[in-house]
């Protein structure tokens, strides 16, 4: 080390390569980035940093998908200055988190994360006995701070000043080549933080990449590393595939790469049963055209479809062991998400609007008498009634009980109270009305086609 020292202080010789980590800056003109694309919010609390005297730059997720195309789904901020420092210039702004601290800074409806530059984990860093990285708090400059991240496209600074990327690690080459590829050692970062295997398989399946052969190979063989990931953090990241408009094919990808076993317990149970499997991956599309299209998606949906028929099969059990049918219920969806819970850390809000959509099925079912009228009322119908429409598509419920809701809320009051006058229509089969036949034809042929990337 002393040696290594006095050598590079006394010799005058220049260093004979360039050093791999020096950084490309690159222009405007090669990269095509205004600082228009740039959120208010995020442009101001890079220039507020910079007038403070701070280095400041976006980075991460917004700089890699504008220069994809993607609109970003938000902005990261990384800086020189220490969280506290960034919580003494902006009034709006709090220190979250202890793995990593960072800060929220609040501008008009924005919230931007704001990260101080961080050393790499080789320095001083608490591991636990698998060589998981526990805390990450050691500060250092923007090159470390490339280096400690992810993949060469997450590793790029954006500085709306100038309009110029800074890249380290030629992330800008390895997008237009469309090639993901980890910073460093891939098996030592594995091991750093498993979720990376996570990660590399969703920002893949968003960007429509390559996993670099050297990253690739070692996922399968450390899949088991994910065991070790404290629950609620496995969730976030699960959350963060799962709604991030590429399920279907984060998940095939996840199986391809042998990763999808014990991520959801008995995930890989509920794919082999036919019926199953498809209402998964009809509830995964569902979920991936919502989010493409700007539409809200809940957690609780989803949950709630991918663990179904663990509850169907949980409270068949039940049933046949001559329990009543509702508390049957109960028990069953206590049962799985219990189950699910212990790896998955579900949130309890969570847990609760699962629920809700689960016991409003069997009401579903029973339209004797005024009870349609009531279960319109709850204020989880909405999510109920897509629910069942799914269970009707993938042929688990009857496509008749899909028709008769379609129809019953379609109807004004008049019609409603003449429909439940005449019972359900499996009961009176032949008043079935003529334009209901057509309807059903028509979104049977909807139903028959494959699922957008049935697997
Ligand atoms: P998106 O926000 O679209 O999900 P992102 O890349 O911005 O993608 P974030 O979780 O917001 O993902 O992280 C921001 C940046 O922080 C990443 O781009 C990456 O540089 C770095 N980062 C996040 N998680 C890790 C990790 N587990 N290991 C190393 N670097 C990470
Ligand atoms: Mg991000």
């Amino acid at each position: 080390m002393i040696r290594k020292l006095l050598r590079r202080v006394f010799s005058k010789a220049p260093p004979k390569a360039t050093p791999k980590h020096e950084p490309a800056l690159i222009p405007v003109e090669k990269h095509r980035i205004r600082r228009e694309s740039i959120s208010q919010g995020a442009r101001q609390t890079v220039a507020r940093l910079q007038e403070h005297g701070h280095a400041a730059f976006v980075v991460g997720g917004a700089v890699r998908d504008l220069l994809a195309g993607i609109a970003p789904k938000d902005f990261d901020i990384a800086t020189d200055a220490t969280p506290e420092q960034v919580r003494g210039i902006f009034r709006r702004s709090r220190i979250i988190g202890r793995r990593f601290r960072i800060v929220h800074v609040m501008s008009g409806g924005e919230t931007m994360e704001v990260s101080t530059f961080r050393a790499g984990n080789d320095v001083d860093s608490e591991t636990d006995a698998h060589g998981r990285v526990l805390r990450d708090n050691v500060f250092g400059n923007v090159e470390e701070d490339a280096a400690r991240r992810d993949f060469t496209i997450n590793a790029l600074y954006y500085n709306p000043a100038d309009e110029t990327i800074t890249d380290y690690h030629h992330g800008v080459a390895d997008l237009r080549q469309k090639t993901l590829r980890m910073i460093g050692d891939p098996r030592k970062r594995y091991r750093e933080d498993p979720v990376r295997l996570l990660r590399a398989v969703r920002m893949a399946a968003k960007l429509g990449l390559a996993i670099d052969p050297a990253a690739r190979a070692p996922i399968r063989e450390m899949a088991d590393l994910l065991e070790n990931v404290p629950a609620a953090r496995l969730f976030d990241e699960m959350l963060k595939l799962l709604l991030s408009g590429h399920a279907v094919e984060c998940l095939r990808q996840l199986r391809e790469e042998g990763l999808h076993h014990g991520l959801l317990p008995l995930l890989d149970v509920i794919m082999e049963q036919p019926l199953g499997e498809r209402f998964v991956w009809l509830s995964l599309a569902n979920t991936d055209a919502r989010v493409n299209a700007g539409k809200r998606t809940s957690p609780g949906f989803l949950f709630a479809t991918l663990l179904w028929h663990e509850v169907l099969a949980a409270w068949e059990a039940r049933k046949q062991g001559g329990e009543p049918p509702i508390p049957a219920l109960h028990v069953a969806m206590d049962e799985v998400l219990d189950i699910q819970g212990k790896k998955l850390a579900i949130t309890r809000r969570i847990a609760a609007d699962i629920k809700d959509i689960w016991i409003l099925q069997p009401r579903l079912e029973n339209r004797s008498g005024r009870r349609p009228l009531r279960v319109v009322e709850q204020p989880r119908f909405k999510a109920a009634y897509d629910f069942l429409l799914l269970r009707a598509e993938s042929g688990e419920q009857d496509r008749e009980l899909a028709d008769w809701w379609r129809d019953f809320l379609e109807a004004d009051t008049d019609t409603r109270l003449t429909m439940l006058a005449k019972g359900s229509p499996r009961e009176m089969p032949e008043q079935k009305s003529a334009r209901r036949r057509r309807r059903r034809r028509k979104s049977g042929e909807a139903a028959s086609a494959p699922p957008d990337g049935d697997a």
